[in-house]
């Protein structure tokens, strides 16, 4: 029997609510594993697992989707024995939604040793060359694409557009992402400016590469591909990186959504978006990589992003940092050690339903796996439920009220930080996902 090629159709965006700014949304996303209500945050599993939990609790916290690596499932297990399994759903045992993100950031972050100066404060630096301190730049970005060095065993890799298009549909996630060149805010004008231009030529091999294996591969369901924006912290660019991508076209088809890419000061995050989103179209979904500070998700979704990820609530979780509405505490301060209440009062998670701060104290002190568990089930929770009490705000017409009150408690009347914890000044700040 001749399967019908996976359709377009079997992807679609439905928005049912508007901020009165015109930009910010709630709608829905229909994939064939399923609808993710929008604005959603969605779940890490970089190596197709959420660490240290089952998928019935991803589920279970109300989590509606997952988002994996493509490069790290390229290097290990290799993307053609997921493909042999059914599929990072299938492989994994996750029924609802995927996405996988196009491994052009781990490619060039972990390749190019450049992380820590990612890290520092860029005012009035700027290089194209500079590297970490005593690194060797481990990936040589051409106009093809990527030579770069895997941090695993050492060995050198090409990765180029139709590369990461066939990595991606041997995945089989719900939604992929063109592959795109990570720029920083240490690069130049100048720079930025050509990595615009490449990331755009490279957005339409994505397309021809897309089209094809999506004719080729009809035993599969149909897998929608975003293109990715880039620009770094420039208004022109930015706008020009986005009506780019809306005029790539192959044999009748545009990218079915967009990410918005590359580096983003936390003080300009719905600025830089905002110019993204008014030039986007109105019926195709957004995706913007690595946010979940609250602070960050208003302002995300006053600029009409509609999903987003990261990995740091899982992250932090582990190192026993654990999120409230009241802002975030360590359960392993001594404060804790008598402490017979939930993480957080109130909470609803298995966690804070059936242990108390003691025990996670406890397991914590004696380092058992099991914290991490509980740990991660609270705060990957709380980000899913945070985002849910704004999607309900935006669509009863009570944002700036819910804006006011959550971060008013979270941040106890102190003004958010203007750093990320961890790294900021990236993409992903704290959310590479390595
Ligand atoms: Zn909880």
């Amino acid at each position: 029997m001749i399967n019908d090629p996976p359709s377009p159709d079997d992807f679609s965006f439905r928005v049912d609510a508007v901020l009165p700014n015109g930009l910010g949304r709630a709608g829905v996303i229909a994939t064939p594993h399923g609808e993710i209500e929008t604005p959603a945050f969605i779940v890490v599993g970089t190596k197709a697992n959420v660490k240290a939990i089952l998928p019935e609790q991803i589920a279970q916290l109300g989590g509606q989707a997952v988002l994996a690596n493509a490069f790290h499932l390229y290097l290990q297990p290799g993307s053609a024995i997921i493909d042999e399994a059914g599929g990072l759903g299938a492989f994994m045992n996750w029924p609802g939604p995927t996405f996988t993100d196009s491994g052009g950031f781990q490619v060039m972050s972990l390749g190019a040793g450049f992380k820590k100066v990612l890290a520092m404060d860029v005012t009035g630096i700027q290089n194209d060359d500079v590297i970490a301190e005593g690194k060797q730049r481990q990936a040589h970005v051409d106009d093809d694409g990527v030579w770069f060095h895997s941090p695993i065993n050492g060995d050198r890799h090409r990765f180029t557009p139709e590369v990461s298009m066939r990595v991606q549909h041997e995945l089989g996630a719900d939604i992929i992402f063109a592959f795109d060149e990570l720029t920083t805010l240490m690069n130049t004008r100048g720079y930025q400016e050509a990595s615009v231009e490449r990331t755009q030529a490279w957005a339409k091999r994505c397309l021809v590469a897309h089209s094809e294996l999506t004719a080729q591969r009809t035993h599969r369901p149909y897998q929608a591909l975003f293109g990715v924006v880039q620009g770094a912290q420039y208004e022109d660019l930015r706008r020009q990186a986005c009506r780019g991508l809306m005029a790539t076209e192959v044999d009748g088809q545009r990218f079915d959504g967009y990410g918005i890419g590359g580096a983003l000061e936390k003080q300009r995050l719905g600025e830089i978006v905002s110019w993204c989103t008014s030039e986007l179209p109105q019926d195709k979904p957004r995706h913007l990589l690595g946010i979940s500070e609250p602070d960050d998700l208003f302002a995300a979704i006053e600029a009409g992003v509609d999903t987003f990820d990261c990995v740091n609530p899982s992250r932090v979780a582990r190192n026993a940092a654990i999120y409230t509405a009241s802002g975030r505490f360590n359960v392993t301060t001594a404060a804790n050690r008598r402490a017979f209440t939930p993480l957080e009062d109130g909470c609803d998670c298995y966690t804070c339903t059936h242990f108390t701060r003691a025990y996670l104290h406890h397991l914590f002190k004696a380092k058992e796996i099991l914290a991490a568990t509980l740990a991660t089930i609270h705060n990957e929770r709380f980000t899913v439920r945070l985002v849910d009490t704004i999607r309900a705000a935006l669509v009863s017409g009570d944002f700036e009220a819910c804006r006011t009150e959550v971060l008013g408690r979270f941040y106890g009347g102190r003004s958010a930080p203007t750093i990320r914890p961890g790294h900021d000044d990236m993409r992903r700040p704290a959310c590479q996902g390595l």
